[in-house]
């Protein structure tokens, strides 16, 4: 099961404020890089070795406070039904306000975990007046400052509660898990058709349930997997303003209940914001990737025009270098099976574990030749390291002065890694640990 939290509330509250503060260490590689846009109300957070994706669904909402009855009651019926989690975001500057108790009466009938976040709490006053937002019925209210980030922590230590512990559990350990993800009209239906051998139902506008995501096994090119699939995630009727909102849930679940997302563009397209940042979410929850350049056929081009293409890719997703494009076209059957021989290749260097004794051989000398530079005067010592039983590599390096090796030298051992091990198409963690 994806990990959800959801942050509703009436506009104003800081739900905004407090996405930021949950996703911003997580943001920062990407987004400081290639032009992503910074107004997505989706993002990756991490507490305390538990991951989750965090939605702002006030992003989605347009419209001002006399408009319950319609765009936010949709909104919040979305999130009580998708998410795992629900925030409740309130303002203790304002105390408890009507459309505060609208949006209670409809979070008191989900079956869903509440938690009233009484925001802005950062002096004493508005602590104790935290405890007036009881009276929403809806427990105990947490008083938090989403500025400070003061009371964060021990919300958090709550929510990360209702999580299973590993994420997603493997009930066909061993088969690669695939989801087919990118923006509307990039040809994922009909890679899906041309993979499953049939004309997939149309998702219907049928108002009610929702589902998760479905896990369904194929056999296709010669090989076995799951595609993990979202279809089930249907659309309400009269919903307009939240397509995107779909969408963009749909993309979440598939990704966090895959092991590899091969992420489709458009070559008639090109590289827009959009597809980074699913690109970005995928290597933020440490999924393996295969980036599947579709329509290829459409493209007028030379010899040289994949390299090019390729080239400018790698640019703008600097510093991430190791994702295999595959230039390929749905409607000419154009290297599909390449696509798939990828993505079990990129599934099994994620589970790839390496000795601590092939590891120290292959880094020792590296790091010997070049050690990470002193800091303060204080030479920094790299004594060994090994990788640890994780999901998704990670390696652990045991150090002196762990809290001065930079970000520059930590890369450079990511590349170092992936020379002499080869773990294309999969984001690696690095940890610096005292010993
Ligand atoms: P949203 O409409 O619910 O997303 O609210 P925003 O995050 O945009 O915040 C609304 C206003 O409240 C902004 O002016 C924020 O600076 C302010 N704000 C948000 N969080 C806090 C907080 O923890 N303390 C204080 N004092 N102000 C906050
Ligand atoms: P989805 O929204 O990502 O599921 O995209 P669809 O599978 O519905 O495809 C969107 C459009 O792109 C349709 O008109 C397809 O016929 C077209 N399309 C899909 N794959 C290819 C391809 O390889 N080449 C070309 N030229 N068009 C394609």
């Amino acid at each position: 099961m994806a990990n959800i939290v959801a942050i509703v509330g009436r506009p104003n509250v800081g739900k905004s404020t407090l996405f930021n503060r949950l996703t911003e260490q997580r943001q920062a590689i990407m987004d400081n890089q290639s032009g992503v846009t910074r107004d997505r109300h989706y993002g990756y957070a991490e507490w305390t070795d538990k991951r989750f994706t965090v939605i702002d669904t006030g992003g989605y909402v347009v419209g001002s406070e006399d408009i319950f009855e319609g765009a936010i009651r949709e909104q919040v019926e979305i999130a009580i039904e998708e998410a795992t989690v629900l925030l409740f975001v309130v303002d203790t500057m304002t105390g408890p306000t009507g459309l505060d108790h609208d949006f209670a009466k409809v979070l008191r009938r989900s079956k869903k975990p509440v938690y009233v976040v009484a925001n802005k709490a950062e002096t004493f006053e508005r602590q104790q007046a935290a405890s007036e937002f009881y009276a929403l019925g809806l427990g105990d209210p947490f008083p938090i400052s989403s500025q400070t980030g003061s009371g964060t922590g021990d919300l958090l230590d709550e929510v990360i509660k209702h999580f299973p512990n590993e994420g997603v559990e493997d009930p066909e350990g061993g088969i690669p898990r695939i989801a087919i993800l990118g923006r509307p009209n990039v040809g994922k239906s009909s890679f899906l058709n041309v993979l499953t051998g049939k004309e997939r139902s149309i998702v219907t506008d049928i108002a009610g349930t929702t589902r998760d995501a479905i896990n369904t096994r194929y056999k296709a090119y010669g090989k076995d997997f799951i595609l993990t699939d979202t279809a089930g995630i249907r659309r309400k009727a009269r919903i307009s303003d939240n397509i995107e909102f779909y969408s963009v849930l749909r993309s979440i679940k598939a990704m966090e209940e895959s092991d590899v997302c091969i992420i489709m563009l458009d070559a008639t397209r090109g590289l827009e914001a959009q597809d980074m940042n699913i690109i970005g979410q995928a290597v933020r929850a440490k999924k393996g990737v295969v980036i599947m350049i579709n329509k290829w056929d459409a493209v007028e081009k030379d010899h040289r025009t994949a390299d090019v293409l390729r080239k400018e890719m790698l640019q703008r997703m600097a510093p991430i270098d190791y994702l295999p494009i595959i230039f390929a076209s749905v409607h000419e059957k154009q290297r599909i099976f390449q696509v798939m021989e990828k993505a079990m290749e990129v599934y099994e260097n994620k589970h790839k574990k390496i000795t601590t004794s092939k590891l120290n051989e292959a880094l020792q000398p590296v790091i010997e030749a070049y050690p990470p530079p002193a800091t303060k005067g204080k030479q920094i010592k790299i004594k060994y390291m090994l990788q640890l039983p994780t999901p998704s590599p990670t390696f652990v390096f045991f150090c002196n002065l762990p809290q001065y090796i930079k970000e520059p030298y930590e890369r450079f051992l990511e590349n170092k890694i992936r020379e002499n091990f080869g773990f294309d198409g999969v984001p690696i963690t690095i940890f610096f640990r005292q010993k």
